[in-house]
């Protein structure tokens, strides 16, 4: 199913928007999974790098330079659709990185585990917060570390009020 479908997408539209292998192995990029030609354009706006192509037409889909992108995350609050995550699978032999949106309440804490869940929001994980950035938006951006092999599949996390305190 893809995401016109069901509002998910589907394997091949993920890998159309997965950042360049040979990015990725040697530094954080960007991964905007924005699929649908709506009109929509803050994102290139937000990067200074100019890694997000300025737009021909407003309903455009973003159209990503990899090399420029030095995976700041800057861009992630300008995104009304919570489309922008940045991975870093350089992070360590086994773990990778993830910067996504948040804007749910309770806030995590760095150092706080919270839950990791998937595109379709079923849970995958228990993942660790390593950075909360608050950002000019209402958006906020979380740094979490997940298995190597869920870099791909995490798009959001849980926070439970009780979890540690
Ligand atoms: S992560 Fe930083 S450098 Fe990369 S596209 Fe976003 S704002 Fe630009
Ligand atoms: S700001 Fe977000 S939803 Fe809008 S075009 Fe850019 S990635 Fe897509």
């Amino acid at each position: 199913m893809s995401v016109a479908h069901s509002g998910i997408p589907d394997q091949e539209e993920i890998k159309r928007v997965t950042p360049p292998a040979d990015i990725l192995a040697k530094k954080p990029s960007v991964m905007v999974e924005c699929f649908q030609h709506i009109p929509c354009d803050p994102c290139a706006a937000s990067c200074t790098f100019g890694a997000i192509l300025p737009f021909a037409d407003i309903n455009d889909l973003p159209q990503i330079n990899y090399d420029k992108c030095i995976g700041c995350g800057l861009c992630i609050a300008s995104c009304p659709g919570l489309a922008i995550f940045v991975l870093d699978m350089t992070y360590s032999k086994d773990k990778a990185l993830i910067k996504l949106p948040y804007e749910m309440l309770p806030l995590p804490r760095p150092g706080q585990l919270v839950t990791a869940l998937n595109r379709e929001g079923r849970e995958v994980a228990q993942t660790e917060v390593i950075k909360v950035q608050k950002t000019k938006q209402k958006t906020y951006i979380i740094s979490i570390i997940v298995p190597k092999e869920l870099a791909l599949v995490v798009r959001n996390i849980k926070v439970k009020e009780s979890l540690n305190g």
